[in-house]
């Protein structure tokens, strides 16, 4: 999975539609401080669904652009991130008013973001945002636990669909052999 396009408007310090467009290979963001680089990488974790229950009016307006330079505060904010895994393309759009009102779609869609989240389980991008890593996280990243290490990595990777469902098989494979186990002791009981 592969992030196409992210359109901002209205989101923090882009008070107008801006849209990046994220070609192959790596992409970097540069910018003097305070230009607003971080707010790229908050939109993604917006559209993501961080947050996801509505959010009271103060928790809104700090995310819509509040005004300066001349220019009016913003009605609202819209976040778009495209989406591609292969041939199949992923529009996914969250939108706030200043009252804490939200809009969010999947390809078009009204949506949860439940929905989203099985749509994308396992990129990494989901709410949690595994492979989002801010400022600041990078020393916690590296001073945790083997196992939530693997857990982080597992899901940025996308394996953690994978190691999810080999876990449920491996109990179902127990239950069963658990089972098989009383059968027979019932049977040569009987005998
Ligand atoms: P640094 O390199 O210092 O980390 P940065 O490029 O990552 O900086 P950001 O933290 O993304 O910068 O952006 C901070 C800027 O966003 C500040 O100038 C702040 O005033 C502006 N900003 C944050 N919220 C809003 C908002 N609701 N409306 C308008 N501007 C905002």
């Amino acid at each position: 999975m592969k992030i196409e396009r992210l359109t901002l408007h209205g989101f923090k310090s882009f008070a107008d539609r801006v849209e990046l467009h994220f070609d192959r290979g790596i992409s970097g963001v540069i910018g003097p401080n305070g230009s607003g680089k971080s707010n790229v990488v908050e939109a993604i974790r917006f559209v993501m669904g961080s947050r996801a229950r509505a959010l009271r009016a103060r928790e809104a307006e700090a995310l819509i652009f509040h005004g300066g330079d001349g220019r009016k505060p913003m009605p609202f904010a819209e976040v778009e991130l495209v989406l591609r895994d292969g041939r199949e393309r992923y529009v996914v759009s969250r939108r706030i008013d200043r009252s804490g009102d939200q809009d969010v779609r999947l390809n078009g869609k009204r949506a949860t973001f439940r929905q989203i989240e099985r749509v994308l389980a396992g990129t990494g991008l989901g709410k949690n945002a595994h492979a989002l890593v801010g400022q600041g996280e990078v020393a916690g990243i590296l001073e945790s636990s083997p196992d939530a290490l693997l857990e982080r990595l597992e899901d940025a990777a996308g394996l953690r669909v994978v190691t999810l469902a080999l876990r449920e098989t491996r109990q179902r494979l127990e239950r069963a052999a658990r089972h098989l186990e009383t059968l027979r002791e019932q049977h040569a009981g009987r005998l």
